[in-house]
């Protein structure tokens, strides 16, 4: 087995903010399968270092001075992860979230908590374990992604994989950090960490790494363009030879209909009745002939969800009904309240329930995903496995997981679920009235759910392309 660092700030089972601990949580055991034995250093939050504690965390590493404190890491396994947690009580050891305080708002020292992180990486790559030499860096996001800058400060030459998640966050920080960050002041220009004015971690990430992943095809040719690069397509277009897009997948077992404990278990499509009744029943929806659609998101503009509801008329008139649930913008959260109110086919929950995801994506006919942008998308991937129909807007990673049923699809037998045109109430509503239609025609609509439960969504393709990528980054 060949032996790689990732370096992240959240991993499932341990830190979870959002899709990216669900990567780093996955990987390494669909790494293994292709040679390649990864382990994962993560910042010791408060958390990760009480399972750490538990699991007999030993210290391989001390670090006197970091970030002007003393660290040191830990080494660990746990959940099947082969861990090394940085110890730094004085940039981690805090209430809060991985990223924000109390309040809401970013630690104020954000920069030096990832910069350590991203420091120490530098330190092991350059071999400072004892015993462990990792041949290759997988970094994730921009607070691991200073890593080139301190590799070359080191003169440390090895492989680097940058995979972002989401362009939306920079890390930046003001110049007068440079120093207290330990970075090379002549690498402050536009060819370097420099954004306008700005230090950028992403950014020195983006230049400094040999590779560049995002989480679909689609996303990665997107990222190149002013409209969804969020101000890196630039520096992505002259990167563009270096960057691949590579799918996320789901854990399969988790996410398995046949097992699932919190639904009524089912082989295939006919077996989500007990399901769906029982989610009318838990809804307050009335029982009726047109498919019942459901949606579990954040609510915030990225996932489209103002769009909905002006398409939701449409919908509703054509036979449809709709389960919510989400939770995020107070606007937004307040006018599907209001729609649930207006109207006896639409119910609301507002909030996180993740058991009664699971009874959604059983009970529910179609799951509907109309986001503006979505670099990969799990929702659309539990909707096909659970044989519910994923209605998505033709972007990022919904583009690239679902198949349209136009006509030709539906007679190569080829369909699993239907794609609009994003950020377009029309486009939508036209989704919605096609997906009652197909609803009534009862053998087509089997068949589109049979193909979406057949449709590979675990990790075996992806971790294939990510071994295949490691492998030919050790060549070249
Ligand atoms: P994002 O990471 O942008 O929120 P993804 O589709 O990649 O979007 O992942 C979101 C995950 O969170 C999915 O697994 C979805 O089912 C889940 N989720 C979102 N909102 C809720 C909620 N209110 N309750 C339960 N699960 C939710």
């Amino acid at each position: 087995m060949k032996p790689a660092l990732a370096v992240a700030s959240e991993c499932v089972p341990l830190v979870k903010t959002g899709g990216l601990a669900d990567v780093t949580g996955a990987l390494p055991g669909a790494m293994a399968g292709n040679g390649w034995a990864l382990r994962t250093l993560l910042p010791g939050y408060r958390p990760v270092m009480a399972v750490a504690a538990n699991a007999g965390a030993q210290p391989v590493l001390d670090l006197p001075g970091l970030a002007a404190g003393d660290a040191r890491v830990l080494a660990l396994r746990y959940a099947g992860l082969d861990l090394l947690v940085l110890n730094a009580p004085h940039l981690y050891d805090r209430d809060g979230s991985p990223y924000l305080d109390a309040g809401g708002n970013d630690w104020s020292d954000n920069d030096l908590r990832f910069a350590a992180l991203a420091q120490t990486a530098a330190r092991i790559a350059g071999g400072a374990l004892e015993g462990w030499v990792p041949h290759l860096l997988h970094l994730h996001d921009w607070q691991a992604a200073l890593v080139p800058e301190y590799l070359a400060a080191e003169g440390t030459r090895v492989p680097v994989v940058l995979t972002i998640h989401n362009i939306a966050f920079h890390g930046l920080t003001a110049p007068d950090r440079i120093g207290a960050l330990g970075l090379d002041p002549a690498r402050f220009i536009p060819d370097g960490y420099e954004y306008y004015g700005h230090v950028s971690a992403l950014k020195a990430g983006l230049q400094g790494a040999d590779r560049i992943t995002t989480v679909s095809p689609t996303y990665a040719r997107e990222l190149t363009t002013p409209e969804f690069g969020m101000g890196l397509d630039g520096v992505i277009r002259a990167r563009a030879g270096v960057l691949t897009g590579i799918l996320n997948g789901i854990d399969t077992r988790v996410w398995n209909p046949r097992k699932d404990p919190h639904v009524r278990r089912y082989q295939t499509p006919r077996g989500k009745a007990a399901n769906r009744k029982r989610l009318r029943a838990e809804f307050g929806l009335p029982a009726a002939p047109g498919p019942l659609a459901v949606v579990i998101s954040r609510l915030t503009t990225q996932k489209g969800l103002d769009l909905l509801l002006d398409a939701l008329p449409a919908f509703t008139a054509a036979g449809g009904q709709l389960a919510l649930l989400g939770s995020g913008d107070r606007a937004l959260e307040n006018a599907w309240l209001q729609a649930a109110r207006d109207s006896d086919a639409v119910a609301v929950r507002i909030g996180y329930d993740e058991t009664l995801a699971h009874r959604m994506f059983a009970g529910g006919d179609a799951v509907l995903v109309p986001s503006r942008f979505e670099p990969c998308g799990l929702t659309q991937l539990y909707a096909l496995r659970y044989g519910a129909v994923p209605v998505v807007a033709r972007t990022g990673g919904l583009a690239d997981t679902v198949i349209h049923a136009n006509d030709a699809a539906l007679r190569a037998g080829t369909a699993t679920g239907l794609v609009h045109a994003p950020d377009d109430a029309e486009a939508l509503a036209t989704a919605l009235t096609d997906l009652c239609l197909l609803h009534a025609q009862s053998e087509r609509w089997s068949l589109i759910q049979a193909n979406g439960m057949k449709h590979p969504v675990g990790w075996e393709v992806s971790s294939a392309q990510y071994a295949a990528l490691y492998d030919a980054m050790m060549v070249s």
